[in-house]
């Protein structure tokens, strides 16, 4: 009985130690992993009924109000300056580049002429008077661009 006994305790005692190294060996990995998503899980529990609706209601619109209202000014003051800039000098900026009669570049402080609708410009003094002579036969070749053939 007394042998029983002790090989019982014994083998208690070795269970209970075993099951203690086990756990603590166990444990410590265990400590590591468990311990942080308990920590996760019991936040979001208490957090999930006050806090997640604040912060979700409030950060959702944010975001798309932010890029609307950064992204519709940028866009619209881009769009707008750009072409206002550009269109501005084009009405009265000549249609060619050369002037038709001598080939010369078109020179912006010339006066310019009116054909059909166009803007001609002219590269010298001489060939505005032999443009007004015969407009209809320079003229397209000014709205060309292109070098008039005699
Ligand atoms: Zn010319």
């Amino acid at each position: 009985m007394i042998r029983s006994v002790s090989v019982f305790l014994f083998a208690f005692l070795a269970g209970a130690a075993v099951a203690l190294v086990a756990r603590t060996v166990r444990h410590a990995p265990h400590a590591d992993a468990p311990e942080p998503p308990l920590v996760l899980e019991q936040a979001p529990m208490v957090s999930n009924a006050l806090v997640p609706p604040a912060p979700t209601a409030a950060a959702a619109p944010q975001p798309p109000e932010t890029h609307a209202h950064a992204h519709a000014p940028a866009a619209s003051a881009t769009s707008a300056t750009t072409p206002v800039r550009s269109e501005t000098p084009t009405v009265a900026r000549p249609v060619n580049t050369i002037c038709a009669i001598c080939g010369m570049d078109v020179d912006p402080s010339l006066p310019t002429e009116q054909y059909q609708g166009h803007t001609i410009g002219f590269g010298c003094r001489a060939c505005p008077p032999k443009f007004r002579a015969e407009p209809d036969k320079y003229g397209p070749a000014y709205v060309r661009n292109e070098l008039h053939a005699p």
